[in-house]
């Protein structure tokens, strides 16, 4: 007999909104994570959907500092400040983990913090092993990020190819109000995302990019120097992100018989723009009402409907930001024109 209706392996964003939202539809529900909450190295960049999408998160508009402007320099140097859109809402990774972990035992959720070290399934479910004992439920989520346990034990890790990398730290008395990023050659990316108290600092690269350590540990240096000139350095962090380049990384079904996966554990960022926190609540938030409806497997269908196209960088309208060549043209030829700068802003953080 199942314990649990629903175990949710993982309490980032996805884990955390899935479970509040199981637990609210009457799902009796465990949520697993021995860090959660917690500050996970993350540039905290929201775009202003998110918050439509979830006004219930909207009170932590209240400590996120509101950035209107991005500074976008294209890998042959080309730099152009874009502005004139919704705001970009950059929040700490520990506050939002505190309201959606708030919310989720509000709701009714269990939060075991003890992390799982197996699972296996058994007629009625699933027997969920965890460091500090044993629990069984109906259905398994997977919401434990880019090398998610469920996601390589049921659907097979992600390949080299489809992964990123980012390293960098936090840092206190930046000066810049404004979010950076560069695209740097022959790949990859420096970013500075400002919070209210701190800045994210970082760069980010593809793990089978040519490049190496020494190359990286320069381009962070830049960034650094450049925008955070004798700032404070409180912290560093190295993490691996989903960054799905094939196509049949894109084509994977991400739910099966009694289990389902969201978040990064699913792969679902954004390859071109880096933005995986509007997914990881979005998918969860689909996933939730699926398994609620009775039909789990309608999940894979209303993930892809409702936000598929934005998680694959092909399509012609996205060549302005994937074409370094393009790119660099389109910011040389907005700079005199408010309206195309805003164009462009608007194509830094607007869903398809
Ligand atoms: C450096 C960096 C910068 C980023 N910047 C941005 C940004 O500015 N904007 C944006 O939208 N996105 C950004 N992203 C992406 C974003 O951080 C992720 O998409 C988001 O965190 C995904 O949420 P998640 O809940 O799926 O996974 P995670 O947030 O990774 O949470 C997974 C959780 O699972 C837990 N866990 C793992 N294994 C187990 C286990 N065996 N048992 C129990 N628990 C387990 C972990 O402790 C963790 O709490 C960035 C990513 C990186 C690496």
């Amino acid at each position: 007999m199942a314990e649990y209706d629903a175990i949710v392996v993982g309490g980032g964003p996805a884990g955390l909104m899935a479970a509040r939202r199981l637990a609210e539809g009457g799902a009796t529900t465990a949520l697993l994570d021995p860090k959660a909450p917690w500050e996970k190295p993350c540039g905290g960049g929201f775009s202003p959907i998110a918050l439509t999408l979830f006004p219930e998160i909207g009170q932590l508009r209240e400590t996120a500092r509101e950035v209107g402007r991005v500074l976008l320099t294209s890998a042959h140097g080309v730099e152009t400040l874009l502005s004139g859109g919704d705001p970009y809402y950059v929040l700490s990774r520990l506050e939002l983990a505190q309201a959606l972990l708030k919310s989720a035992l509000a709701a009714g959720a269990s939060h075991i913090t003890e992390r799982v070290v197996s699972f296996e399934r058994e007629d009625s479910g699933w027997v969920v092993r965890h460091t500090g004992g044993i629990i069984r439920g109906g259905f398994l989520i997977g919401a434990d990020g880019t090398s998610s346990l469920v996601r390589r034990r049921l659907l097979g890790p992600f390949e080299r190819n489809d992964l990123g990398v980012a390293m960098g730290h936090y840092v206190r008395g930046c000066s810049m109000t404004e979010v950076r990023v560069r695209f740097e050659r022959p790949e990859g990316y420096s970013y500075l995302f400002p919070r209210k108290d701190v800045a994210s600092l970082g760069i980010g690269w593809r793990a089978s990019a040519p490049g190496g350590r020494r190359r990286n540990a320069r381009l962070l240096a830049r960034a650094q120097a450049e925008w955070a000139a004798g700032a404070e350095v409180l912290g560093h962090y190295s993490h691996p992100f989903p960054t799905l380049v094939s196509r049949e990384a894109w084509a994977q079904t991400r739910t099966g018989e009694g289990w389902a996966l969201i978040g990064d554990a699913a792969g679902h960022v954004d390859p071109v723009r880096g933005e995986g926190l509007v997914y990881a609540l979005w998918g969860a938030s689909l996933l939730a009402e699926a398994v609620l409806s009775g039909r789990p497997g309608a999940y894979e269908e209303a993930w892809r409907g409702a936000f598929g196209p934005n998680l694959w960088r092909k399509p012609p309208k996205r060549w302005v930001l994937t074409t370094p060549g393009l790119m660099g043209t389109a910011l040389l030829l907005a700079r005199p024109f408010p309206k195309a700068r805003a164009a462009l802003y608007r194509r830094t953080q607007h869903h398809d």
